[in-house]
């Protein structure tokens, strides 16, 4: 759905110069779900406006399959406070004009599928972390687009709610099969969450593999000898 080719992007120029990505390839296939593991400041957040269209790349090229459309969820919820549950969820289809009756039914479609459809009408003050994250997640999916991009949504809540969205997360991809690629600087989370894993360091995709999908799902599998030197 996603190609990448020898991608490259630096900010700056001269003795402020910093080169962030360098000679980056990579493919994103329907239905998979990959996560992009990396230290913080290795330039994940930047590849993902990089896809988004938001920040044009230095070098290189991306390739959409047929305008595949793409919805962000941002570490941060960032939620109207003004607004009730739903009419945050259903906020980007109002923008682009969808009629009332059809964005109502997106919304509270969106919010079942993240479980909180009885939450429609609170307003963002009431809601939890967990909540809120998940309410950010609904208002991604409320798009329908065929591919979600996840930069660290949940690095802000605690281990235990955190766990608990992974398996939130797991369950809906599950469930609609969409093509989802995430970002954590987290190998429990990664190794829990994805088909595949790509390693970047030093602006580079360092190491790409394949999880073992028959493997359990669980904390105990970042004893994973491969991510040894990543500690
Ligand atoms: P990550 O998301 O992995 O933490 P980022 O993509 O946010 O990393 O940042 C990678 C590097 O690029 C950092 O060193 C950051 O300071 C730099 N950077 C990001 N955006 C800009 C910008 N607009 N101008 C200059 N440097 C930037
Ligand atoms: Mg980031």
């Amino acid at each position: 759905m996603i190609k990448v080719n020898n991608l490259g992007m630096h900010f700056g120029r001269g003795r402020g110069h910093t080169q962030v990505l360098k000679d980056i390839n990579f493919h994103l296939a329907p239905g998979e779900f990959v996560t992009i593991i990396g230290r913080s400041g290795s330039g994940k957040s930047t590849f993902l406006d990089i896809l988004m269209g938001l920040v044009q790349p230095s070098e290189g090229t991306v390739e959409r399959t047929n305008r595949a459309s793409m919805s962000y969820v941002f570490q941060k919820p960032a939620l109207l406070p003004w607004r009730n549950v739903l009419r945050n969820v259903y906020l980007p289809l109002q923008v682009r004009g969808v009629r009332r009756a059809d964005r109502l039914k997106a919304g509270m479609d969106a919010l079942r599928k993240v479980g909180l459809s009885y939450a429609a009408h609170l307003f963002p003050f009431q809601l939890s972390g967990g909540m809120a994250q998940r309410v950010a997640i609904a208002r991604a999916l409320a798009e329908d687009p065929d591919i979600l991009l996840m930069d660290e949504p949940f690095s802000a809540l605690d281990p235990i709610l955190r766990e608990n969205m992974n398996f939130n997360l797991l369950s809906l991809w599950q469930r609609t099969q969409k093509t989802i690629l995430f970002v954590t600087h987290s190998i429990e989370e990664a190794l829990i969450l994805s088909d595949r894993i790509v390693i970047l360091e030093g602006g580079r995709f360092v190491q790409s593999f394949e999880v073992d999908i028959e493997r359990p799902r669980t904390y105990e599998s970042f004893q994973d000898p491969r991510f040894s030197e990543l500690y």
